[in-house]
């Protein structure tokens, strides 16, 4: 239990200008309040209930990035405060974001998710699909793609793994986005190496779950 203090220092120190995503899904509220009492903002979950349910009882500036596969009848919960919808994986969902964002009278930032590992389970897009995507986005007023989001296989073949980084950072650099959410605890270091602007770390900071 509780946080690892002296890890969230130095992972601050070490990603420099990367976006440091604390992922803090199953964990308690006073773990959360115990790193933004240490001055972190930026918070991830997976779960739409548990996310409203911290979302009402903690600091009102933690900006909540969903990081989860998102079900379209479950948008309107997180859309009146959510900051960031890191796994888009299809234009269905971009349209119910649009329309759960204009209902709010907001602009919600999303990232496009991409299929670059080798399991079948993951979500994301092909290449193709995400060029579809890309080129309908202005019928949607109301959501703004910042960028894309990938998760690498579950090996230990770490070439694989930078393999994969390296094209998704190679497909981010084909539009003009700004944000690559890719690493997570165990290759977080190798994500940026290869590009990354936003890392979502879990375990490392708040311990196995
Ligand atoms: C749980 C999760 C993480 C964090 O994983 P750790 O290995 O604990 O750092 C990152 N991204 C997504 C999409 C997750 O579901």
């Amino acid at each position: 239990m509780g946080i690892n203090t002296a890890k969230y220092k130095e992972i601050i120190a070490e990603i420099k200008n990367v976006t440091l995503v604390a992922v803090s899904k199953i964990k308690p509220n006073a773990d959360i309040q115990a790193l933004y009492d240490l001055g972190q903002r930026d918070f991830g979950e997976n779960y739409v209930q548990e996310l409203t349910d911290k979302q009402s009882a903690l600091p009102k500036d933690i900006r909540w990035h969903f990081i989860g596969h998102l079900q379209s009848n479950k948008v309107k919960y997180i859309a009146p405060f959510v900051y960031l919808i890191h796994g888009v994986d299809s234009f269905k969902l971009l349209q119910e974001i649009n329309k759960q964002a204009a209902k709010n009278n907001r602009v919600i930032d999303c990232l496009l998710q991409v299929h670059i590992a080798q399991e079948e389970t993951k979500f994301g897009m092909d290449a193709t699909e995400l060029a579809t995507v890309v080129a309908a986005l202005d019928s949607l007023p109301n959501v703004h793609v910042r960028g894309l989001m990938g998760m690498g296989s579950l090996s230990d073949d770490m070439q694989q793994v930078r393999d994969e980084f390296r094209g998704l950072r190679k497909l981010f650099d084909q539009y003009s986005f700004d944000t690559l959410s890719m690493g997570m605890s165990g290759d977080y270091a190798m994500a940026i190496e290869e590009g990354s602007t936003m890392v979502r770390i879990g375990s490392l900071l708040f311990g196995a779950r």
